[in-house]
């Protein structure tokens, strides 16, 4: 009986790893044509001063539709093209679009600094780094406006290896945000020479801060440790008038959530910051 229970498992287990290789496969198929037709676009959410909504940057968030008008989500596709080594190229094209929505908002007067999302792979990529060193090395003005945000658990993983690079860059002027801070194992030795300038608060300890013990304590942790190593601190996933005060009171100073701004395409971002004070 148990035998064949077993045999029974294992076959559902094939069945599904088998199609999960199928899937990822078609996806990344399609991924790599979106690249090439255009198919990746940015939504863009802002991050706002706590105490009075002032808008104080902007994180470009990729997105894609494809050819049959369906969405498929960032949290689905960029795991898988993390794999692959696709990611490189979705994440340039995703540095491009930022530059010209930069050069957008500029030319509007409406011009914040905007990061975006890459992973350890762009930062050890010659493309890539090839591709910010021109703009670092370029005269324009957008360099100031530029961050990048990488997650605490890439940043850690080969932590000796990036934070040479991650120096580089914020010598030249380029915001460093470790994203989904708390979640990715910081030894002590490597916080207090941490290599950034902005620390975001991962969305479980905003999400659970007000109900669980724990959760306010290392929220409270992080902006403290962040006010001691002169970091930004940056709360993520704020929903509610509730967190925003708790978050005030632990004294963080930037949100970024629901509760202020959804992600939004240019257009539509262009219409809100004309209607939010800009810090
Ligand atoms: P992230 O960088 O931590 O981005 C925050 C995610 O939380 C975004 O999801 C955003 O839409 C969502 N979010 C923001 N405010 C709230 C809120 O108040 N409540 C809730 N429930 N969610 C909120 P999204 O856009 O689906 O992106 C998921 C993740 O995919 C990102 O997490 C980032 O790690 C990755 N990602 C997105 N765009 C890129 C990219 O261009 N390159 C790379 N390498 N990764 C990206
Ligand atoms: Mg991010
Ligand atoms: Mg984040
Ligand atoms: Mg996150």
């Amino acid at each position: 009986q148990r035998g064949r229970n077993a045999g029974k498992q294992f076959i559902e287990y094939s069945a599904q790893f088998g199609l999960e290789a199928v899937n990822r496969h078609r996806l990344l198929q399609g991924l790599n044509e979106a690249i090439e037709h255009n198919h990746l676009f940015l939504m863009y959410q802002p991050k706002v001063r706590l105490h009075d909504r002032a808008v104080v940057g902007l994180e470009a968030l990729v997105r894609w539709r494809t050819a049959s008008g369906e969405f498929i989500s960032p949290a689905e596709f960029i795991p898988v093209a993390e794999m692959s080594g696709l990611i490189k190229k979705v994440d340039l094209r995703v540095f491009e679009m930022s530059l010209v929505a930069l050069q957008t908002l500029k030319h509007l007067g409406l011009a914040v600094p905007l990061s975006f999302n890459v992973t350890v792979s762009d930062l050890e990529d010659e493309v890539f780094t090839h591709a910010l060193q021109r703009l670092v090395d370029s005269n324009s003005e957008l360099k100031q406006l530029l961050e990048i945000e990488l997650t605490e658990s890439q940043a850690m993983a080969d932590y000796q290896q990036i934070s040479p690079l991650l120096k580089q860059l914020i010598d030249a002027g380029i915001g460093v945000n470790i994203d989904d801070f708390g979640t990715g194992y910081s030894s002590l030795k490597h916080l207090t020479d941490l290599t950034a300038t902005h620390l975001k608060i991962d969305r479980s300890f905003v999400d659970s801060m007000l109900t669980d013990c724990a959760g306010e304590h290392v929220v409270d942790v992080i902006i403290r440790l962040g006010k001691r190593f002169n970091f930004t601190v940056v709360a993520e996933g704020v929903e509610t008038e509730a967190q925003q005060q708790k978050l005030m009171q632990l004294g963080c100073d930037i949100g970024q959530g629901y509760l202020f701004a959804k992600p939004m395409v240019l257009d539509d971002l262009i219409i809100w910051l004309k209607n939010n004070n800009i810090a």
